[in-house]
């Protein structure tokens, strides 16, 4: 957990005000998974397709399949995983407006890996925290 305070990989950190551990927080998600019906590996998935169709968007924002307004902004750097996997991964930030419901959100690219290899979502109250629930409304 120490690699997750702010200051250390990012400015803000990754557990925000969260005062549970971290296991608790990746179990709590998972259950919110459970109930959602979702998977971290179609999530991810999900991402991925989002942040790979507006790379080349440079900041623009660009309409993905009829009602996702979607634009990525790859910025200079890179960051390890906090988990301590050999892998950097580019500062990349999506940002993604679902027309259909106004749910807006963002993430970065290290945000896909956490959640695809870790479960992890970040702590509440972290910059990046990425609620299961609202992510999955936005995205499917
Ligand atoms: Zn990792």
């Amino acid at each position: 957990m120490a690699k997750m305070r702010p200051g250390v990989i990012t400015l803000n950190g990754f557990l925000g005000d969260d005062r549970r551990n971290l296991f608790d927080i990746i179990q709590d998600d998972e259950l919110s998974l459970e109930r959602l019906g979702k998977t971290t590996k179609e999530i991810a998935d999900r991402m991925n397709y989002f942040s790979k169709a507006s790379w080349e968007s440079f900041g623009e924002e660009i309409m993905v399949d009829e009602h996702y307004l979607v634009s990525t902004d790859v910025v200079r750097g890179k960051l390890p995983c906090p988990f301590g996997h050999p892998g950097i991964y580019r500062k990349a930030i999506t940002t993604l407006t679902n027309t259909k419901n106004i749910i807006s959100i963002r993430w970065t690219s290290l945000n896909i890996h956490l959640i695809e290899a870790h479960g992890f979502f970040e702590g509440k109250g972290s910059t990046f925290r990425l609620d299961p629930h609202t992510l999955c409304e936005a995205i499917f």
